[in-house]
């Protein structure tokens, strides 16, 4: 784990509700970290005390592991949140402490025949960052699925960047799984309904499947039992859930 200074450079709103914020990056010592992996941003509660909040890294990694000078991470903005009262009114050149790289939410180095990559909102960032790792294994044959929760359409968090994966190779699905409205103009994959329903219509092979849930913990956690319940074993299903530290007393 490495101290870092960030230094916010832009923002670009993803939806109403979220951005993607870019900082470039300085350290003492090289800052390397692995598709997957999460920074820590500190911040200051109102009662002094130190805390930090948690980002995955949402740039496309170009190797799986490498030293970064710039990170992109992607915000959804939580009412009266902490983080979020400090990262809205950043404005270029502002500098924020954080550390990292944090998190084993990365590929595992043997390959499987099936990937299961799980998401909700802003937990669909690690499988960007993973994108060209991705590629080396359909390459190698593997089925990878991405499996995007969302209300509507807006939530589609990076959907371009999925589609142009499921464009370019036969064996990736791009699966969005709308809960509120569907798309205007649907594509083959669209579902309607939470990803747990999409998993519940699914069969998983214990010998060759991995999956993979980050974001929600409700969805994490649901998705997890139903996982396990279908006989997926608990070490081959990866959890990452975006919660807040509890306020430190
Ligand atoms: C490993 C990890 C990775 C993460 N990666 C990301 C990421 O890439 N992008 C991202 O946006 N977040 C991510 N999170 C969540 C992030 O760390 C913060 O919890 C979130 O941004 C809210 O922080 P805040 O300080 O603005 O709100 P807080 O001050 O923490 O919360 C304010 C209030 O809102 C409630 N609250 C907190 N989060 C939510 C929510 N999502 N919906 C509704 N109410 C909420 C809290 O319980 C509290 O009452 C990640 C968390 C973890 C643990």
């Amino acid at each position: 784990m490495t101290p870092l200074t960030l230094t916010y450079h832009s923002c670009q709103a993803l939806n109403e509700n979220t951005v993607h914020i870019c900082f470039s990056v300085e350290s003492e010592v090289p800052f390397e970290a692995q598709a997957g992996q999460f920074v820590r941003l500190h911040f200051t509660q109102a009662d002094g005390k130190e805390t930090f909040r948690s980002y995955s890294i949402a740039d496309v990694f170009e190797n799986e592991k490498m030293v970064k000078k710039e990170i992109s991470m992607a915000v959804s903005w939580v009412e009266g949140g902490l983080a979020t009262g400090v990262l809205s009114g950043m404005k270029s050149g502002d500098t924020l402490a954080a550390s990292g790289p944090f998190g084993r939410f990365c590929l595992l180095p043997e390959r499987h025949e099936r990937y299961f990559l799980i998401a909700t909102g802003t937990g669909v960032t690690p499988y960007r960052a993973m994108i060209n790792v991705l590629k080396e294994r359909l390459a190698q044959g593997s089925e990878v699925y991405v499996v995007m929760g969302a209300q509507n359409e807006t939530g589609l968090l990076y959907a371009d960047d999925f589609e142009a994966l499921e464009d370019a190779y036969d064996n990736f699905h791009y699966v969005p799984c709308l809960s509120r409205q569907q798309r205007s103009t649907p594509k083959n994959n669209d579902q309607k309904g939470y990803v747990q329903n999409y998993l519940s219509s699914h069969e998983f092979n214990p010998e060759t499947d991995i999956a993979y849930l980050c974001g929600n913990p409700e969805m994490v956690d649901e998705a997890f039992a139903l996982l396990k319940e279908k006989g997926l074993p608990v070490q081959q299903i990866k959890r990452e859930k975006y919660i807040s530290p509890k306020p430190r007393g």
